[in-house]
């Protein structure tokens, strides 16, 4: 019989990789510490109204090929709700409202003539943004970091500045895409990582750029699935194994040391925990060596959301970007939820949802504060809102979301291919080449799956 393959950690890239080797006909046993699948993108019951809440509102986009095509694979996919075209709304202070809507035009015309047709933008910016897409394009087909100044040592802000974006641009736009891509301000990301992401997500097709929103809780579009299609291929999950060394013979991987001592063996394995988790019990002899030398030097990147319970509707739009306020992002939980079987909100009550993203210097904040300062805003944001009663509100603080993707840090990650014999490396922080996100753990996840069988 074929052996084992261990699989440590079930968020997305641990459980790609187990359902790519399970679909090779591989059998696989996967250990998560905690009781939960889904690692850093999951759902939880809320212990007063009964609904399936997410740890952080989650958005996908067209682009992101592999876990369309992960989800596929255990039948979730219509659980994300597409939109037609990428259609982005913005609100400001004293309620404006702009939208720019990418046309049913082959791309980049698809983006260029929502660009022009936007009432977001003055024609000044408008002929900005033309500019930088222009820029992106030109880049099309060659190695973006082998551009002069490379954009590998600018912030995404210098990288703006360089292409003539104004101040306003910047605030109103980029902005407010770079922080939600990156899980970081313009002013500390890395340009090469955020160029490449505008390059898959704005350049190659109307439908990479459409936006998709989970209309179930997290946990019901993937982690469950994933867990249950596993163990229809005879594999084995396990909750609440925590993994606390490796075992090593020589230059060979052997196995496991969970937590209490036990010993499991295994010659193939793969680690699909985050950075700061892998440090951990990662043997002293292998963290020396240069290639794990970058993990200690990953910094996380925190995330706050505030679940606000409204008694009336505040808004009809599903997203929006919100201009020149602390939050960045509102989602409205009723509407993307009520359209979806297995997302039951209560309908006398409106759900929104606010997110701080590269919130550093918002985490020491108290929840109230927080919670005050969310509610403020959007009082200030939507005409609605100041009718409406605040019925409760919860927050939410991720301090370790993802890794800072600060200029520097494509040097920090390492390959998924590790020295020591049997051991891969999964996971966002991984060298993807993306942000922290769902795609770069799905594709950290597929591509330990693909080494492993190279090797079988
Ligand atoms: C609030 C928030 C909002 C986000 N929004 C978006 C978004 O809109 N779009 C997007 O694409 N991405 C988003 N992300 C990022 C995305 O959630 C992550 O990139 C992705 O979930 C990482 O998956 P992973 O499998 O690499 O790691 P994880 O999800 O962290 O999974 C690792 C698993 O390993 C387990 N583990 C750790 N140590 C051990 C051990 N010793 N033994 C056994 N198991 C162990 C952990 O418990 C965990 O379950 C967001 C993240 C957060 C926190």
């Amino acid at each position: 019989m074929a052996e084992e393959i261990l699989i440590l950690g079930g968020g997305f890239a641990g459980l790609a990789a187990g359902v790519a080797l399970a679909e090779a006909g591989r059998r696989v046993r996967l250990l998560e510490q905690s009781q939960h699948w889904g690692g850093r993108a999951r759902s939880f019951r809320d212990a007063v109204t009964g609904m399936a809440l997410d740890n952080g509102q989650h958005v996908l986009l067209g682009c992101y090929h592999r876990t369309l095509r992960f989800l596929d694979t255990l039948g979730t996919l219509e659980r994300i709700r597409f939109q037609p075209r990428m259609t982005l709304h913005f609100m400001e202070r004293g309620g404006r409202l702009s939208v720019v809507r990418c046309r049913n035009l082959p791309a980049p015309w698809h983006l260029f003539a929502g660009v022009l047709a936007s009432d977001a933008f003055s024609w000044r910016e408008k002929r900005e943004v033309l500019r930088l897409g222009r820029s992106l394009q030109r880049r099309a087909g060659t190695s973006l970091d082998g551009d002069e100044p490379p954009l590998a040592k600018m912030t995404v802000a210098e990288w703006l500045q360089c292409l003539g974006q104004s101040d306003r641009v910047r605030r109103n736009f980029w902005d407010l895409l770079c922080i939600a891509a990156m899980n970081e301000d313009p002013d500390i990301a890395t340009a090469d990582i955020f160029a490449r992401v505008l390059s898959r997500a704005l350049f190659q097709s109307s439908a990479d750029s459409r936006i998709g929103i989970p209309a179930a809780g997290l946990s019901d579009c993937y982690a469950e699935a994933a867990a249950s299609f596993l163990v229809a291929h005879g594999g084995v999950v396990e909750l609440g194994k925590s993994v606390a060394g490796l075992r090593v013979q020589g230059d060979q991987a052997t196995g496991v040391y969970l937590a209490g001592g036990k010993i499991l063996e295994a010659t193939k394995i793969i680690s699909a925990v985050p950075w700061y988790g892998l440090l951990r019990w990662l043997p002293p002899s292998l963290a020396a060596h240069h290639f794990f030398g970058g993990i200690a030097k990953l910094k996380p990147a925190p995330i706050v959301s505030v679940y606000c319970w409204f008694d009336r509707p505040i808004t009809h739009l599903d997203f929006v970007g919100l201009r020149g306020t602390t939050f960045q992002w509102l989602f409205n939980k009723n509407k993307i939820l009520a359209e979806s079987a297995l997302g039951a909100s209560d309908p006398k009550l409106f759900l929104v949802s606010l997110v701080l993203s590269g919130a550093h210097a918002h985490l020491h904040r108290t929840r109230e504060d927080l919670a005050g300062t969310a509610v403020r805003e959007v009082g200030e944001v939507f005409p609605e809102a100041r009718a409406a009663r605040l019925v409760r509100s919860l927050v939410l603080k991720e301090p370790l979301a993802t890794f800072s993707p600060a200029p520097g840090v494509e040097a920090l990650r390492p390959a998924c291919r590790t020295p020591l014999h049997g051991f891969y490396l999964a996971g966002d922080w991984t060298a993807t080449g993306l942000p922290a996100t769902i795609e770069g753990a799905v594709e950290s996840g597929y591509t330990a799956a693909d080494a492993v069988l190279q090797e079988a």
